[in-house]
C-alpha cells in the first residue's frame, strides 16, 4: 500500500513572546552502522525496546522563530538533495501560513546537506529571496575552504560542494558571527564535534527558553540512553559526544525545554537524568499556543 501523507507537519510552541514553529522536512533511513560505538545488535535492541521500526529512521526538522520583530528561520532541511522522502519545508511553510519572502534570517546550525539543502533551487537560486544567511564563522571556515574541499576523500567531497552550491546565492547577503549574539533574543550555543562549527540557539523570552540543539542526537532512542554514541558523519565523534553530554546535562538540570533537528517530530523535547543516562520526555500536544 502506497503512503498516506500526514495532515500538517507543522507545529507551534511558545516560548515568552515568541512563536516557535516546528517545520517536518521528512525522514529517511539509515543503517545501524552509522551509529558509532555501538553493536549493532544493541542498537536494534535498543530501537525494539523503543518500539521503533527496525531500520533506523530519523526526522528532518527546521524551525521558525517569529518574535521580536523578525521571522527567523533555523536550518531549511534537505531540498531536493536526498530524494523524495525529504525537501518537504517550503510545503509545511506555506501551511503555516509564511512565504519564503517573509523569512528575514536563515541561521545554520551547521553545513550538512540535510540542513542547507533547501537553500536554493535546483536552478541555483535564492529559495529565500530577502533573507540574510547567517553561518557560524568556524563552520563557514571548514566548509567554504578550497584547500579543505581539495584534500577530502572521495566521499566527502559532495559534502563540501553542496555547502558551496547552498551558500553561493547568498553571498552578498551572507553574515559570519562568532560569539553568542544572533539576533533578537536568540543566543549562539557552540556543541562543536558533529562539525567543527555546529551550533545550538537559545531562544529566550521573558522567562522562558529553548534550546533548538541541532544534530546533538540522531537517534534519540540509541543515544539518549548510550550517550557516548556518535555517527559516523561526526567530523569529531569524541568531542561531539562531549557536547552532546553537555547539552544533555544542562537540558535535564535546568529543565530547560529543547528542539532538535532529528529529534521525532514535532521534536520539542523536555530532558531527564537517569542512573547513567537521560530520557527524553516529549511535549504534550497544545491546541492554542
Ligand atoms: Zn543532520
Amino acid at each position: 500500500m502506497s503512503e498516506i501523507a500526514q495532515s500538517s507537519g507543522f507545529y507551534r510552541r511558545r516560548v515568552g513572546d515568541v512563536v516557535v514553529t516546528a517545520l517536518n522536512d521528512g525522514a529517511f533511513n539509515l543503517p545501524l552502522g552509522a551509529m558509532l560505538g555501538i553493536e549493532p545488535d544493541a542498537a536494534s535492541a535498543l530501537l525494539q525496546e523503543a518500539f521503533r521500526p527496525p531500520a533506523p529512521r530519523t526526522s528532518v526538522n527546521a524551525f521558525l522563530v517569529q518574535g521580536n520583530g523578525a521571522t527567523v528561520l533555523i536550518d531549511t532541511g534537505a531540498g531536493n538533495a536526498m530524494g523524495p522522502t525529504l525537501g518537504h519545508l517550503q510545503a509545511r511553510l506555506a501551511a503555516a501560513g509564511v512565504t519564503p519572502g517573509d523569512v528575514d534570517a536563515v541561521l545554520m546550525t551547521h553545513l550538512h546537506v540535510d540542513h542547507v539543502g533547501g537553500l536554493a533551487s535546483t536552478a541555483g537560486t535564492a529559495v529565500f529571496p530577502k533573507a540574510e544567511l547567517v553561518i557560524p564563522q568556524n563552520e563557514a571556515d571548514f566548509w567554504l575552504n578550497e584547500a579543505n574541499a581539495a584534500a577530502a576523500p572521495d566521499d566527502k567531497k559532495p559534502s563540501f560542494a553542496g555547502a558551496e552550491a547552498a551558500v553561493a546565492p547568498y553571498r552578498s547577503r551572507l553574515r559570519l558571527f562568532s560569539g553568542t549574539d544572533v539576533a533578537p533574543g536568540i543566543q549562539a550555543y557552540p556543541l562543536p564535534g558533529h562539525t567543527p562549527g555546529h551550533t545550538g540557539y537559545l531562544v529566550a523570552s521573558g522567562d522562558a527558553a529553548l534550546l533548538i540543539w541541532g544534530d546533538v542526537l540522531h537517534f534519540q532512542d540509541v543515544q539518549s540512553r548510550r550517550p557516548e554514541v556518535g555517527m559516523v558523519f561526526d567530523t569529531d565523534p569524541d568531542e561531539a559526544t562531549r557536547s552532546r553530554l553537555r547539552a544533555l546535562d544542562m537540558a535535564a538540570r535546568d529543565r530547560l525545554t529543547v528542539a532538535g533537528m532529528h529529534l521525532h517530530f514535532p521534536a520539542f523535547s523536555h530532558v531527564a537524568k537517569r542512573a547513567e543516562s537521560y530520557a527524553l520526555v516529549p511535549d504534550a500536544w497544545s491546541g492554542t499556543v
